[in-house]
């Protein structure tokens, strides 16, 4: 009978969901964090939204998700699964109106972190803070802590490494040449859920919001808000086309419907009305002001034509030149590949090491959909674990 602790590396959300799964089912475990706290992208996430799932039924839910194999985990730990769970641990939920998952009002962010530390500490987890990983073999695992290098044992080794987004959080993605020096496959991560750089910004619309739009590129069509920043533009439409620009060339074109309700020739109809355009596209059209600030980039003979009009309104192109660096966007795409894990979500390799969270090649929207992976994962990677662990 081995001994030793199951260790996990990382105290992100999928480190601690598979700590307190674990940990619930009797088995003692060990966390390792390279910080002095826990879960510190967990808490910047807490910043912005803070969308913890979204309520969705879980058909169209998956769909969010690019690979197969993380549907099925998402779908095996579900939305449902995490507001119960959120539940058990004292954090009551809402649903706001595009359908995100917000712990209820007042809680912040801290709170729900808290309340999990708690429910850890009463389970009987271990947290070794400020110990960073940076090697393994089939029994131990290598740490630096405080200038030592130290190597603990263990009987499973779970690695919740997270993205390489936001390194100042602790995910610096060092786990990539780790693996890599073990021969196994990581694709190259990618700025995901991220902002675009624009060819020519529109500087006279920076920090104006436009609602009610839809973004399109090939058949992809996604409604929604976009901003305009100093570089290009952001926003979950724009967000939303990362997965489907990602392997073409750059620089690429995406197109706005600045009303995406109305048909070009319903536009056309009004632009062909008595009147002077301005009045029309304000007062017939609704067009908003930064609506009609964008329509100002059109030149003279687009603006004044009312086709040509019509179908700027339908299909205003913008001209995409990159993604913002990975550094500031909130996830990346890419990571281990799916084909060096089982279906236990241990490596091949290594049957004894499991990979769990944003660490994983697997790609999904903001709104929720990225955290509930990390649970579900977690969830996973612990159900693995006890299907083939007997406690003495
Ligand atoms: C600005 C922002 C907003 C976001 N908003 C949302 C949102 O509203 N909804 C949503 O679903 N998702 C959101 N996310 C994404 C979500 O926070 C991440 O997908 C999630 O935190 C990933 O969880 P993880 O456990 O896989 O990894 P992480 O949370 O990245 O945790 C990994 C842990 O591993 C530790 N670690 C890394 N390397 C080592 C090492 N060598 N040794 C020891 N420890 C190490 C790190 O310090 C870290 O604590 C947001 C992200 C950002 C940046």
């Amino acid at each position: 009978m081995n001994e030793d602790p199951i260790i996990i590396i990382g105290a992100g959300p999928a480190g601690l969901m598979a700590a307190q799964q674990l940990a619930l089912k009797g088995y003692r475990v060990h966390i390792y964090e390279k910080n002095k706290a826990a879960a510190r992208k967990f808490l910047v996430a807490g910043h912005g939204g803070f969308n913890l799932t979204h309520n969705e039924p879980i058909d169209t839910f998956i769909q969010k998700y690019d690979a197969l194999e993380i549907k099925k985990i998402v779908q095996s730990f579900d939305n449902e699964a995490t507001i119960q769970w959120l539940s058990s641990i004292g954090i009551s939920t809402y649903v706001g109106s595009s359908g995100k998952i917000f712990p209820s009002k007042n809680t912040k962010p801290i709170q729900v972190l808290q309340a999990w530390l708690d429910h850890l500490q009463q389970l009987g987890v271990s947290i070794h803070y400020g110990y960073t990983w940076l090697d393994f073999d089939k029994q131990s695992a290598t740490f630096e802590s405080d200038g030592i290098i130290v190597n603990r044992n263990y009987q499973k080794l779970i690695l919740a490494l997270g993205g390489g987004s936001w390194k100042k959080t602790g995910s610096d993605a060092a786990w990539i040449a780790i693996l890599k020096n073990k021969n196994i496959a990581i694709t190259a991560l990618q700025s995901a859920n991220s902002g675009y750089n624009m060819i020519a910004p529109f500087k006279n619309l920076e920090g104006q919001v436009l609602k009610n739009i839809s973004i399109s590129f090939g058949d992809q069509r996604k409604l929604g808000e976009i901003v305009f920043t100093k570089y290009g533009i952001e926003g979950s439409p724009i967000y939303y086309m990362n997965r489907y620009t990602r392997n073409h060339e750059f620089p690429l074109f995406l197109h706005i419907d600045l009303k995406p309700h109305m048909s070009e020739i319903d536009i056309l109809e009004q632009l062909q009305s008595e009147g002077n355009v301005s009045s029309i596209l304000k007062n017939k059209l609704k067009l908003s002001s930064t609506a009609l600030t964008v329509l100002k980039n059109l030149d003279k003979a687009t603006f004044t034509d009312p086709i040509t009009l019509a179908q700027a309104i339908k299909k205003f192109p913008i001209q995409i030149l990159s993604l913002r660096p990975i550094d500031e966007v909130i996830s990346t795409a890419g990571g281990v590949s799916f084909a060096e894990l089982d279906e236990r979500l241990a490596f091949h390799k290594f049957p004894t090491i499991y990979c769990a969270g944003e660490m994983i090649d697997w790609e999904a929207p903001t709104g929720g959909y990225l955290l509930q992976a990390c649970f579900s994962t977690g969830v996973w990677v612990a159900q693995a674990i006890s299907n083939s662990l007997v406690i003495e």
